[in-house]
């Protein structure tokens, strides 16, 4: 006998995490699966920044920066992410967005190993990855070499010429989980740096950047973090670099002394020197209020739960979906599996279309992948039953088979 919603209702009962989802405004009705994509609001955001808009910068105006500490709140956000990725708070800093960190840690990275000319990154990995692996190359006058994306194919790309291995810790479409600790000793063996994209990990995995000797690392704050769109991303050096690296958009706020404005950049003596310019301040205590979602909320508890609710979405799949042409996208083994599970189907846009239709929110990544994300913090094992559920009846009626599910929205 397959497994039953009470089964589900039973594990959500044991969940130690439970309580965690009150801290969320998810709309009424809704099944929320797609945190991979952007993060829910916590329910506190909208008084912090009503407090925000309507005193600090209303009434507080440019004195804000100092009697509101403003400026403070990268250092104050960096040490929340920090806790998250297994770092200390003084190799982390908040600022841009992934793709343009990205491009500030591989010309950093790489002028670490001025003897060497290849940028290696992975086949399948997030496009942004890509096209920013091969600018910085041009820009440095490197080559950009692919390889992969079985992971002995790409550690055996690893040779005496690679400068640093670009790597996406979960990949998007499949799920599947790459080993840090491994390729990132690979990398080492090879005399490389290794850069890790965190985008679909802060937050639902218990990341251990120092742990695993990582040299660089950057991620996303409106995915699992929650932060909202376009929350500013992280950036992480590890503390044995952080004297001598050198990152190239050097922008005052990255200064050692921004306001002394002198005429010559010097940076600033640790992490700060991550920073270019002003940072986006509404969007920057957004994602610091939002942060507080993770408040006393323990790591290895998050991983645990990440695990079990795709355990429990795969062998719902097994047991309701195969017979309807569904293929599981992600690794069986949770070991080997980040938090989300992706199934494949021929007509995957137009399920995923009818799922949105019945308030069950998932994503779509072509050619083929419906995308799950299972963020602990507020998805409910009953969640992960009620979605395998629609998908069932959502195939054995044909309900997917609709001209409003068939024909693809701008943002998917
Ligand atoms: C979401 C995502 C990004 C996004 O980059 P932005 O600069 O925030 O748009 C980058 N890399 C990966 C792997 C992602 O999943």
């Amino acid at each position: 006998m397959g497994m039953t919603r009470q089964e589900c209702a039973a594990l959500d009962e044991a969940d130690g995490l439970a309580d965690i989802r009150h801290r969320f405004a998810l709309p009424e009705g809704v099944i929320y699966l797609d945190g991979n994509s952007l993060g829910p609001m916590p329910r506190h955001v909208p008084a912090r920044i009503r407090h925000v808009v309507e005193t600090e910068w209303s009434d507080g105006l440019v004195r804000s920066w100092n009697d509101a500490g403003w400026i403070e709140a990268p250092r104050r956000v960096s040490a929340r992410i920090a806790r998250l990725i297994g770092a200390t708070e003084d190799e982390v800093a908040v600022a841009d967005s992934t793709s343009v960190n990205l491009f500030k840690l591989l010309v950093a990275a790489a002028r670490l190993r001025p003897d060497r000319s290849v940028l290696l990154y992975a086949r399948d990995d997030f496009p942004t990855d890509r096209y920013i692996v091969e600018s910085a190359a041009e820009v440095l006058g490197l080559d950009a070499v692919c390889a992969g994306p079985d992971p002995d194919a790409l550690i055996g790309a690893l040779d005496e010429r690679v400068a640093v291995l670009a790597l996406t810790h979960v990949d998007y479409r499949s799920g599947a989980l790459k080993a840090m600790p491994r390729f990132t000793a690979a990398a080492h063996a090879a005399g490389a740096l290794i850069l890790w994209d965190l985008c679909h990990s802060a937050g639902v995995l218990d990341v251990g950047l120092d742990a695993a000797h990582a040299d660089f690392a950057v991620g996303c704050g409106y995915k699992y973090l929650n932060g909202g769109p376009g929350a500013p991303a992280f950036a992480y050096v590890a503390g044995r670099h952080l004297g001598v690296v050198r990152q190239p958009l050097t922008g005052w706020l990255g200064h050692a002394e921004p306001f002394a404005f002198a005429r010559e950049f010097i940076a600033a003596p640790g992490i700060d020197r991550l920073q270019c310019g002003t940072p986006p301040m509404l969007s920057l205590l957004a994602l610091e209020s939002a942060l507080e979602a993770f408040d006393g909320v323990d790591l290895a508890a998050i991983r645990f739960k990440s695990r079990a609710l795709g355990d429990v979405f795969i062998r719902l799949f097994g047991e309701r979906l195969g017979a309807h042409g569904f293929t599981l996208a992600s690794p069986r083994d949770g070991e080997l599996r980040g938090s989300q599970v992706s199934l494949a189907h021929p007509r995957g846009y137009a399920v995923i279309q009818s799922l949105i239709a019945r308030g069950i929110i998932g994503d779509f990544r072509p050619p083929d992948i419906l995308r799950f994300g299972l963020a602990p913090l507020y998805v409910r094992y009953t969640d992960v039953f009620d979605v395998v559920a629609a998908m069932d009846e959502i195939m054995a009626r044909g309900e997917w088979n609709q001209p409003r599910f068939l024909s693809p929205k701008t943002v998917t």
